[in-house]
């Protein structure tokens, strides 16, 4: 089988849509005018994703608020925040050239989604000619709308806990009703819990154990079949061209990452420093067996927050050297991050979101091709 090739999720949303985006906040565009918007994107993020040859596309998160608030709010500026939300509630990451990003609040309970991933995969998936999928948000990070050290009067952290595991498996299963090929779950947060910023606190509570353990919950309601389709997503963080927390050693987050029951991990690897180093530790670390699936690891080999394309040869070569470290029956391929995991991103490196648009189908196309190639020097 060759090597199989996957994006993260997401891509810039066009200017017209961010301008549309920030005239329904201001009351000056209409919901239907928004949608049309958010349509048209759709149709062309999946037209153009399958133009790269890629054998899976997404809609580029068109309709997403951002890839983490999309259950809670229609929009990043807090129109239609869903109940029991404030909009004050913690930074979820500073990032290194300053700007930062803050969840709701919860002020009481139950805690439920306004809308599931499905929602928007159920108007992707009549657009497309072939295999669609969706990522999801994962549990870890949503634990952070619960107040990092009050309690809520009459909803405890636990309850809180249970309704939203509860919540995060409805999620992925609903994708998988509405025909998702394969579900992937956001967890950029995961990293982040390493670094330990005064600036935000809850960055420096050695969280990693708790998230690990809280993904599990949800993980572990599905059988090792739908497992070998759900997968987890790591990275530094990815906005307005920007990171969170590349400085982290990957050597201190990749065995608590595979103690992820998951199929599959996509993982940044292409703006690394020293790149080999982190596929030995991915040999090392990643498991033949996860409660009954083989992980298999999707190494970044495009990076999103840079305007170069890079060439098929390049990308060849990475996933050949690779494998030298991992199983080739247990490589893959993928982008280091979702191209604009919010909805309003400027991409200031590339100058504009349009540009970044066009870049990025080119990076895809890279991607595809290259992989295409390595899996033909590997003979598989
Ligand atoms: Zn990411």
């Amino acid at each position: 089988m060759p090597i199989p090739t996957e994006n993260v999720g997401s891509l810039p949303r066009p200017t017209t849509l961010q301008q549309a985006l920030a005239g329904y906040d201001a009351g000056t565009t209409s919901r239907e005018e928004l949608t049309r918007e958010q349509d048209a994107a759709c149709r062309d993020s999946i037209e153009r994703m399958e133009a790269t040859g890629s054998p899976m596309v997404t809609d580029g998160e068109q309709r997403a608020s951002s890839f983490a608030t999309y259950p809670l709010t229609d929009t990043l500026g807090g129109t239609g925040l869903a109940d029991n939300l404030a909009a004050d509630g913690q930074y979820f990451a500073i990032f290194t050239d300053g700007h930062h990003r803050q969840l709701p609040r919860l002020t009481g309970g139950p805690f439920r989604y306004k809308t599931y991933a499905a929602d928007y995969l159920e108007q992707a998936i009549p657009l497309a000619t072939g295999p669609v999928k969706q990522a999801v948000i994962a549990p870890s990070m949503l634990a952070l709308l619960y107040p990092l050290d009050a309690e809520i009067e009459g909803y405890s952290r636990e309850e809180f806990l249970a309704d939203l595991v509860d919540e995060c498996e409805k999620d992925i299963r609903k994708c998988f009703e509405a025909g998702a090929a394969r579900v992937s779950i956001d967890f950029t947060e995961g990293r982040l819990a390493l670094r330990n910023d005064p600036a935000n606190p809850w960055t420096g509570r050695n969280m990693l154990g708790e998230f690990v353990d809280l993904n599990n919950r949800v993980l572990d309601r599905f059988s090792a079949d739908e497992r070998r389709d759900i997968g987890i997503h790591t990275c530094p963080g990815g906005d307005m061209d920007s990171t969170h927390s590349a400085d982290v050693d990957y050597a201190e987050l990749l065995p608590a990452m595979f103690a992820m029951n998951a199929g599959y991990f996509l993982i940044q690897l292409a703006s690394e420093p020293d790149r080999e180093r982190v596929y030995r530790l991915l040999g090392e670390h990643s498991r033949a067996d996860a409660n009954g699936v083989p992980q298999v690891c999707f190494v970044g080999v495009i990076n999103p927050q840079d305007p170069r394309v890079e060439t098929a040869e390049e990308v060849r070569d990475q996933l050949v050297l690779a494998a030298q470290s991992i199983p080739v029956e247990r490589l893959g391929s993928t982008d280091d991050c979702g191209f604009s995991p919010f909805s309003i991103d400027v991409k200031p490196k590339h100058g504009s979101p349009d540009v970044a648009r066009d870049i990025a189908f080119q990076k895809i196309t890279a991607r595809v091709e290259g992989t295409r190639l390595a899996s033909e020097e590997l003979g598989v």
